[in-house]
């Protein structure tokens, strides 16, 4: 097996927990690699750091999967590592759906598995890890004989690893409309056409933090998906609500959702695009009694920051304009480059700006399924606030 050895003054994040070891932190190697092997990792003095997979065609050369130099990496190292996930989910209370993966916070880098209840969807978004794809839908196998298990590979990041974009199934064939339960309601999840993994498992938690602000009242879920925030609201008790979503597809499943668990009546949906619809139902001088936005994360770079800035902070300040004295904006923020102080702030910002006066209700982050692993700080990027509007 090759050696690589972390450069001199570089390696403390690796050491202290990190898994990545990027390009320019190595020094010396010795024997060869091809790409997608498994090697091993010293310290520039020579002592064991831990044994992963590397990528030459990548800036994340090499991600550890262990550091303990007498485990194999083998079949049976996948099958251990996911079952001890799923020993931890049910640890914490998961039964029928959960992110059963959360790469690096599993020790599983760049591989996400999603579980819905009989069906499982993977994403392989790394070459060394999607080089052990069939070991892994063996340990799935073995472990919880599915019903089926779909890879959804059509993910761009792929390519930062010289693989194609791709989907389809690593089981026999199966309907992929499938319905879940969570929280008492039902969904129709689209695994091979929904966005991502077909449904969002990280606000799982967070919907169910709505429960005490929307009795009786009127409420507008922008960015709405599947409706899901929507349907939560019905079913604790909403007077009336609107969800809205650029997508046609999401709107249709979201409307589909509501006859799902009979709330017809009380939800409605429209495709519009938000930015357009928000500013003019300000000027109209529409309000709600609670305003849901969970928009998408409107940048993949940290670049790009400041667009992600702007765009929070515009339809956080258009959605507390539309709020009625007293009522309350339920917020999120899915992207790990803006970090939760950075969040509040632009939160703050917008409040001023709108002229209103915020009384925090939750304030909390991602489902426990998607663990976040202190030493690897973008495991944690879900921000979810609740606030009262003054
Ligand atoms: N709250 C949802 C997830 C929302 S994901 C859930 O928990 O399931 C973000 C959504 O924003 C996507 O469905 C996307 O289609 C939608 N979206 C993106 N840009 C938009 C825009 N300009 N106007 C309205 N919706 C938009």
């Amino acid at each position: 097996m090759a050696k690589f050895f972390l450069r001199k003054k570089i390696g403390d994040r690796v050491i202290n927990g990190h898994p990545w070891i990027f390009g320019n932190e190595l020094g010396d190697s010795q024997g060869e690699a091809e790409a997608g092997d498994i090697v091993e990792v010293y310290s520039s003095n020579g002592s064991f750091v831990g044994k992963g997979y590397i990528n030459p065609a990548s800036q994340i050369r090499i991600r550890l999967l262990t550091r303990d130099k007498s485990e194999v990496i083998d079949e049976g190292f996948f099958l251990k590592r996911i079952q001890e996930a799923w020993d931890y989910r049910q640890q914490i209370g998961y039964v029928e759906n959960c992110r059963l993966i959360f790469g690096e916070a599993d020790q599983l880098p760049a591989l996400i598995i999603d579980k819905f209840n009989d069906y499982f969807v993977i994403q392989s978004l790394a070459l060394g890890i999607e080089k052990w794809k069939v070991a892994i839908v063996k340990a799935l196998q073995t472990i919880f004989k599915p019903k089926g298990i779909y890879e959804r590979n059509d993910v761009p990041v792929r390519t930062l690893e010289g693989m194609e974009q791709i989907k389809g199934f690593l089981s026999e064939p199966f309907d992929t409309n499938i319905i879940i339960n969570e929280n008492g309601l039902k969904f129709h999840v689209d695994i091979e056409n929904g966005q991502k993994t077909g449904y969002f498992l990280d606000q799982q938690d967070n919907r169910r933090a709505i429960q005490h602000i929307v009795r009786g009242s009127d409420v507008l879920e922008v960015f709405c998906y599947t409706g899901t925030f929507s349907l939560h609201a019905a079913h604790y008790g909403a007077k009336s609500v609107l969800g809205l979503d650029i997508s046609e597809n999401a709107v249709a499943t979201a409307r589909r959702n509501a006859t799902l668990n009979g709330y017809d009546d009380v939800c409605k949906f429209e495709a519009v695009n938000a930015f357009d619809v928000l500013k003019q139902w300000v000027k109209d001088g529409k309000r709600y009694d609670t305003v849901i936005l969970d928009p998408p994360a409107f940048t993949k770079s940290r670049e790009n920051i400041d667009k992600a800035i702007t765009g929070y902070k515009e339809i956080n300040l258009r959605g507390m304009k539309l709020i009625k004295p007293g009522g309350f904006l339920v917020t999120a923020s899915c992207t790990n480059l803006v970090p939760p102080d950075m969040f509040l702030d632009i939160i703050g910002k917008a409040a001023k700006d709108a002229k209103r006066t915020l009384r925090q209700v939750v304030w909390q982050t991602q489902a426990s399924d998607h663990p976040i692993l202190f030493n690897v700080p973008s495991t944690q990027y879900l921000k979810f606030l609740i606030v009262q509007v003054l």
